[in-house]
């Protein structure tokens, strides 16, 4: 029995999204902040923005780099799933699964179940069930069978409550120049507008968000994320975020 090569593209952390820059809106900050302790993170796109009203899709993926480059992030991807068409079908289900296989995370990050975006929630129940089949010992997709340890669902895209706020205070700035990684999305707005007026438009919402969420918790800046199991604690003194 000869060992186990390490694995060149073991992650410790992968977000799944539906479209280039979901991530970077998202949760871009909290894979920031991931790589910064240390952390492997990755990217999964599941379309590669062919249908955007600006830009072609190689636009974005040169962009998708840039915003990756920011983000410190070890691995991006993006599949070849049609965009504005995303399905839960077992042939995307298996495309998402072996990524998981070979990518090996711990941590999943997907986004949350419902929203105003058939992609975003159709990319959230998809990636789910493909950690399902990834942990199938008798299916046969190439690499070893693999689940997440974790799963948990960014949702900022949705008004729900999270269950926890990771603090980007320190990543805000970065996460917002990982945003305008993708100048044909966001600076090339209606004529009359010109950049500056969108980008300042952009910055003033993506900074309401963030420090609302941030409020929520106690902090400047922060990133929301809800998960389905309870919380786990071992010493009372140390639950963060103030009561009264
Ligand atoms: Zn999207």
């Amino acid at each position: 029995m000869s060992a186990t090569p390490p694995n060149p593209l073991a992650l410790d952390i992968l977000a799944v999204a539906a479209h280039r820059d979901d991530v970077e809106q998202t949760c871009g900050g909290t894979l920031l902040k991931m790589a910064q302790m240390g952390h492997r993170t990755g990217i999964l796109d599941l379309t590669k923005g062919e249908m955007g009203t600006r830009g072609s899709a190689e636009d974005r993926a040169r962009e998708a780099l840039d915003a990756a480059k920011i983000l410190c992030v070890s691995w991006r991807h993006a599949l070849d799933v049609p965009d504005g068409r995303v399905e839960n079908t077992w042939e995307n289900r298996l495309k998402v699964a072996r990524v998981i296989r070979e990518t090996t995370p711990r941590v999943l990050i997907l986004p949350y179940w419902k929203g105003r975006h058939p992609d975003h929630y159709t990319a959230s129940i998809l990636g789910y069930e493909a950690c399902f089949l990834a942990g199938l010992k008798k299916l046969e997709i190439g690499a070893e069978p693999h689940r997440p340890f974790k799963i948990i669902y960014a949702t900022l895209y949705y008004d729900i409550r999270p269950t926890f706020v990771v603090d980007i205070t320190d990543q805000f700035e970065a996460r917002f120049d990982s945003l305008m990684a993708y100048k044909t999305q966001f600076s090339d707005q209606e004529a009359g507008k010109g950049i500056f007026p969108a980008r300042a438009e952009i910055r003033a919402r993506v900074e309401a968000m963030a420090r609302y969420y941030g409020m929520l918790a106690g902090v400047t800046y922060g990133e929301p994320f809800l998960q389905k199991e309870v919380g786990l604690v071992e010493d009372l003194t140390l639950i963060p975020v103030k009561s009264i």
